[in-house]
């Protein structure tokens, strides 16, 4: 029986990093699938950006693959929703 255990263990662990795994490559999946900011605006009806869960303004704006990248990833400050994406001009980005 002791010998399953430390297998039983590596199982567990394996089965822990997959999930991981799964729900890290599911999130990037809807960030990259997000509408642009034009779209999300005209869908939504808005001129000024908003959460359309909780309406909150704050947003928060983050790089798609690293802080520094271009691709820019929009979500709300207050309940986590990912909002729209957009592309940074590249003169911005220099800066
Ligand atoms: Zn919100």
């Amino acid at each position: 029986m002791s010998k399953f255990v430390p297998m039983l263990f590596l199982m567990g662990l394996f089965f822990f990093m997959w999930l991981l795994l799964y729900a890290h490559q599911r999130k990037e999946k809807q960030k990259r699938a997000l509408p642009l900011r034009e779209d999300f605006l005209a869908t939504h009806g808005k001129a000024e950006p908003s959460c359309h869960a909780c309406g909150k303004t704050e947003l928060k704006d983050e790089g798609l693959g690293s802080g520094q990248d271009a691709r820019r990833i929009v979500s709300c400050t207050a309940c986590n929703t990912l909002l729209y994406r957009y592309e940074r001009a590249a003169e911005a980005e220099a800066n």
